[in-house]
């Protein structure tokens, strides 16, 4: 094994987005490892890892092509500079026949929309999705608004959330 450490060092540069995506597969069988890794290093890895495949694989930003901080996950990405900014929304909920929702665009305090729900158990979840429930205090003032039949959350929502919340999409 020691042997072979110098070449998969040496190669390993190359081939870092293939590696990556397949990490699971590879990690099961460092053989098969080595055997990737020479292929890589083969004339035919000039088609491997271009730009497509690494935006797909979550390496580089899909707006500026500047690669991502790891861990990498699969889809595309966007980089801390080019990352849509998130809308900040405000969700006042009242217990009435059914749980009352209504979302205020907090920056221009308008009324947004005004949704019904029969379970706290969907206030929970739109809280969660929405990027609300990152600590426990958050938790307990969602819960403590449940129990109290009234309550309201700041949501942090990406623009796609955002559009599905007013009907855009
Ligand atoms: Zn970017």
């Amino acid at each position: 094994m020691p042997l072979c450490l110098p070449a998969v060092t040496f190669a390993s540069a190359d081939v870092e987005v293939n590696d990556k995506s397949s990490e699971r597969e590879l990690k099961s069988d460092k053989k098969e490892k080595i055997h990737c890794v020479f292929a890589y290093s083969s004339p035919m890895g000039g088609e491997r890892g271009t730009t497509t495949e690494k935006r797909l694989a979550g390496e580089i930003c899909c707006a500026c092509k500047n690669f991502l901080p790891p861990p990498h996950t699969r889809g595309e990405r966007y980089c801390e500079k080019c990352k849509p900014p998130v809308k900040v929304v405000y969700a006042a909920f009242e217990r009435k026949k059914a749980w009352e929702v209504v979302f205020y665009d907090s920056a221009t305090q308008q009324c947004l929309r005004t949704v019904m729900f029969q379970d706290e158990e969907k206030l929970v979840e739109l809280a969660k999705r929405g990027g609300a429930l990152t600590n426990l205090e958050a938790k307990q003032t969602v819960e403590n608004g449940i129990s109290n039949g009234k309550g309201g959350v700041f949501l942090k929502l990406s623009p796609d959330q955002y559009n599905k919340l007013i009907g855009k999409i």
